[in-house]
């Protein structure tokens, strides 16, 4: 197997023997300063730094330049998407699962009791989140072909688009559900889906098979290729994951951004998201039995290096980071958070389904809006490219040259009051008002601001859902 990244082969497009060379030469290059040096520089432009130049700031241990590397970091986000966190919860829908995945408390033959969510307890559910004022969910199931049909999934998206209670709506619906075929990935594009998302969790071969004994998911080259399947069906979002910690990082972090670069040389879209989580306790499944769990300082390594590798995407961070730790990973190129997550099936009404792992940061959509506020960030509850057509190349061009990040700040600044005008308290008025009054005057462009002076005072007057 040689590596060629427009192959439609797994193997080849994330080429273990191109990898392990790239991080044995990476090692050696992180020694010499001056090469980091100027790895970092390229990354200040915004171009992005191809897996081999990403290897090698891997392996940077000096502690000024990996503050260099945060830097740079930082800055890139700020340029591409402003200064807006966008907001979202995920939803899950069903936990049965014929998959034993050995990081997850809801393989197969683990002791619980399975639960799918009746279209009604859909519906209940969904109005706890708009009452928390979600307008983006992310949709989670188990892989179970009897229980969670895809007959099953579109209703469920039908249904949840129907909802509307007081001022909320859901207007944008992701799913992560189990790679599958080109035909039903063309039925979830129709049904409205904003982004597909899929966890390659780890691109080690031998340690993706023994994480993944039984049931479809043991299929590599199936899962590897479901980006491809997705993308040939039309669905132009796609997402990225990795669960760091089954294997060593600096791999992973390496298939992670090969995969990128495959599907931009492939289909001329890279990423629309990339989500880097860490193992953590699930069930029966003990975090510290994973000899390659990431320490906090690694993962700090593998945001910021992500961030400037694929400058244009958009980073996910969950709950199953801490709050004050969470805070400090997001400075690093975070460009989306999740807030009042519930990670079980009925989570956010019923409670009494055991979650499919263990989230430390408890904080309340509320208090983390508020927080965020606080440390100068805009919390975005805007949903307009996939609403606007803006998706795929339309989206990935915007992103590139930076342009995004006005249409971003405006949205921003309209959800944002609209969200402040149904959910926030007193305290959050205040400090909703105070950003948009400053920032409002910062929008460069004369007729887009003029527009969201307009569409703000209307919002104040009771109208809803403007957007650029
Ligand atoms: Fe099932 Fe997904 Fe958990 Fe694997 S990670 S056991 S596929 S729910
Ligand atoms: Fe996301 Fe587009 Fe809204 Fe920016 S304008 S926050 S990229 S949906």
């Amino acid at each position: 197997m040689k590596y060629d990244k427009m192959s439609e082969m797994a193997k080849e497009f994330i080429n273990d023997e191109e990898i392990v060379k790239t991080l044995w030469q990476a090692q050696k290059r992180a020694e010499d300063q001056q090469d980091v040096k100027e790895i970092i520089q390229k990354a200040r432009s915004f171009k992005g730094l191809s897996y081999t130049e990403a290897a090698v700031l891997s392996y940077v241990e000096d502690g000024k330049l990996k503050e260099e590397m945060f830097a740079a970091a930082a800055q890139i986000k700020q340029h591409i998407y402003g200064n807006r966190i966008v907001m979202f919860a995920p939803l899950y829908l069903s936990d049965y699962c014929v998959n034993e995945c050995r990081y997850c408390g809801y393989h197969a033959s683990s002791c619980m009791e399975r639960k799918k969510l009746t279209q009604q307890e859909i519906v209940q559910e969904v109005r706890a989140l708009e009452k928390m004022g979600h307008k983006r969910l992310a949709l989670e199931t188990g892989e179970d072909p009897k229980n969670n049909t895809m007959e099953y999934l579109l209703e469920s998206i039908k249904t949840i688009y129907s909802i509307k209670f007081d001022n909320g709506a859901i207007r944008r619906v992701n799913i992560n559900i189990a790679a599958t075929t080109v035909e039903n990935y063309k039925r979830l594009k129709e049904a409205g889906i904003g982004t597909y998302i899929l966890f390659q969790e780890t691109y080690h071969l031998p340690t993706y098979e023994y994480m993944h004994p039984k049931g479809p998911k043991a299929n590599y080259e199936y899962h590897t290729t479901a980006h491809d399947r997705a993308m040939q069906a039309g669905i132009d979002d796609v997402g990225l994951g990795v669960l760091y910690g089954l294997y060593d990082w600096h791999y992973d972090l390496v298939g992670q951004i090969m995969h990128a670069e495959h599907l931009e040389a492939k289909f001329g879209v890279g990423p629309h998201t990339i989500s880097m989580l860490r193992i953590r306790d699930a069930g029966d499944v003990k975090k510290n039995d994973f000899e390659h769990a990431v320490s906090d300082d690694d993962y700090k390594k593998i945001v910021a290096i992500i961030r400037m590798a694929v400058p244009y995407t958009g980073m996910i961070l969950s709950t199953r980071e801490g709050g004050e730790y969470r805070d400090s990973v997001i400075k690093l190129g975070i460009s989306q958070v999740s807030a009042g997550s519930a990670t079980g099936v009925g989570g956010y009404t019923m409670g009494t389904q055991k979650p499919q792992f263990e989230i430390e940061d408890h904080r309340t959509p509320i208090e983390m809006t508020k927080e965020l506020l606080k440390s100068g960030y805009i919390p975005s509850f805007c949903t307009a490219c996939y609403r606007e057509g803006r998706t795929g190349d339309r989206f990935m061009k915007l992103a590139k040259n930076g342009q995004i990040a006005n249409i971003c700040g405006a949205n921003a600044l309209l959800t944002l009051t609209e969200y402040a005008e149904d959910y926030g308290d007193e305290e959050f008025k205040a400090l909703a008002d105070k950003v948009v009054t400053e920032q409002i005057s910062g929008i460069p462009d004369d007729k887009v601001r003029g527009k969201a002076m307009d569409y703000i005072a209307r919002i104040k007057a009771g109208e809803r859902d403007f957007r650029f």
